[in-house]
């Protein structure tokens, strides 16, 4: 087992994870990695539950980079994932526009884009099977931190109490965490879009004409432009699965739940006037394959870190993404990374240090990438296009090199001393 998965010697830090999603299990594993001793509190009784859930999720090279450091698991996922390099873009009325290559994008890492129960199933397997101490059927009720002893605990839905030297709070957008955190209860807003999302076998379109071109010949990927709409299709698995997803206006109320059931009928009432293509897959969406999941908001939180500094926002409890930024999964990974490398480098004796170390190390990147989500958005439902027929790569994604190839642990080294000495020299002026 140890030379299978290398830790670092054990630092005597007792760490507390509660939340199983993506970042829960980054956390958990770098911690482990880092010889930190981890409990991971999950409150769904068995994972099935939530690994077969969703549909498309996507890891660009800045949170795979971290999956190459967990044996087997990159390939792994490699074995399931999209295989293409571009992306191709259409006119809402079926006009090609334009391909977006991502072929460069190599040399920066794996962009790994899968069906997000099964990649999250992979991770799990691989936390599983380093040995960590994951206990399922464990909901968390409340958070404490006290400075005699100096520790961080939770409270579970059965009245038990565990503590030890830090809580990672990876919840997702419906945190606990946050009220300590923030010293008052936080809702989400409604983002004012919702998506449709569908993920079913090919054979359901292979034999229709209008639209057996996208699984034929192996893996596609296609974006479809309109007023206030994108449509986004691929097949994967050599063609034999199909998903697609939309966005559009929503004003009902905010839903959080990803089990929203959604009908195609309705679906294409969003749709008129759209090409045939986007109509038949939609068309083709078998019962009980359609979600429709509302996107909610939230302002970025001025702190990710409790007044105590024992327990700490990651991931989507600390920042919910919109699926435009195609950053929630990988800033989810690069939140547990850095944690983990800070308390490395604090040790035990000083874990505040490590915590707003984190903080530093974070905000202000995490922001700037959530910022991309309405960006993009933007840029393809308000498409001006008298513009983009002369220049069609206006409507590429942007796909910048300070957010993409980028390794958060290296960075986390690298800057760990000066956001240290930054946060002493702003304490003396205080
Ligand atoms: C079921 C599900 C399906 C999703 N599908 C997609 C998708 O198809 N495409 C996409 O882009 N994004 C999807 N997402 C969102 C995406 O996974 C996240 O935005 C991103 O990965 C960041 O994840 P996270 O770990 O911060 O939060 P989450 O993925 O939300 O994970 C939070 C975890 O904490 C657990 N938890 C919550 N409250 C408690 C508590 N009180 N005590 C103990 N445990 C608790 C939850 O059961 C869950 O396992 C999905 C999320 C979920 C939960």
């Amino acid at each position: 087992m140890a030379d299978r998965f290398p830790r670092l010697p054990p630092s005597g830090i007792k760490v507390i994870v509660v939340g199983a999603g993506f970042a829960g299990l980054a956390a958990a594993i770098e911690c482990d990695r880092k010889g930190h001793s981890v409990t991971l509190l999950e409150k769904v009784d068995d994972m099935d539950e939530i690994t077969r859930i969703g549909d498309i999720i996507s890891f660009d090279p800045n949170g795979s980079v971290a999956f190459e450091r967990w044996p087997g698991v990159v390939d792994a996922m490699e074995a399931i994932a999209r295989q293409t390099t571009w992306l191709d873009l259409y006119h809402h009325e079926g006009k090609f526009v334009t391909r977006q290559s991502f072929a460069h994008e190599k040399a920066w890492g794996r962009r790994i884009n899968g069906h997000r129960g099964q990649l999250h199933n992979i991770i799990y397997k691989h936390a599983v099977a380093r040995g960590i101490d994951i206990r399922l059927g464990q909901r968390v009720e409340d958070y404490f931190e006290t400075d005699d002893p100096p520790q961080a605990g939770v409270i579970l839905s059965t009245g038990e109490r565990l503590s030890g030297d830090i809580v990672i709070a990876a919840e997702g957008v419906r945190s606990r965490g946050r009220k300590i955190v923030l010293g008052f209860d936080e809702n989400p807003k409604s983002s004012g879009y919702a998506v449709y999302r569908a993920w079913y076998p090919a054979d359901r379109i292979i034999d229709n004409p209008k639209i057996r071109h996208l699984v034929a010949n192996g893996d596609t990927h296609q974006g479809f432009i309109g007023p206030d709409i994108h449509f986004l299709a691929s097949s994967i698995k050599n063609g034999t699965e199909v998903n697609w997803v939309f966005t559009h206006i929503d004003d009902g109320n905010i839903e959080e739940s990803w089990q929203f059931p959604g009908k195609p009928e309705e679906a294409l009432t969003y749709l008129g006037g759209w090409c045939d293509v986007v109509h038949e897959l939609v068309k083709s969406t078998p019962p009980g394959r359609l979600i429709d999941h509302k996107l909610v908001y939230r302002d970025p939180l001025p702190t990710f870190v409790s007044p105590r500094a024992r327990i700490v926002l990651i991931g989507d409890s600390a920042h919910p993404f919109l699926p435009t930024s195609i950053q929630g999964a990988s800033q989810s990974i690069e939140d547990g990374v850095v944690l983990a490398s800070c308390l490395e480098l604090s040790g035990r004796a000083d874990i505040p240090r490590a915590t707003r170390a984190y903080e530093k190390l974070r905000y202000d990147r995490v922001h700037r990438a959530q910022a991309q989500g309405p960006k993009t958005r933007e840029r393809w439902h308000k498409a001006d296009w008298s513009k983009v027929w002369k220049n069609p790569e206006m409507i590429h994604l942007p796909r910048e090199t300070w957010l993409l190839n980028f390794d958060a642990e290296k960075d986390a080294y690298d800057r760990y001393e000066e956001v240290v000495a930054a946060s002493k020299t702003s304490e003396a002026k205080l």
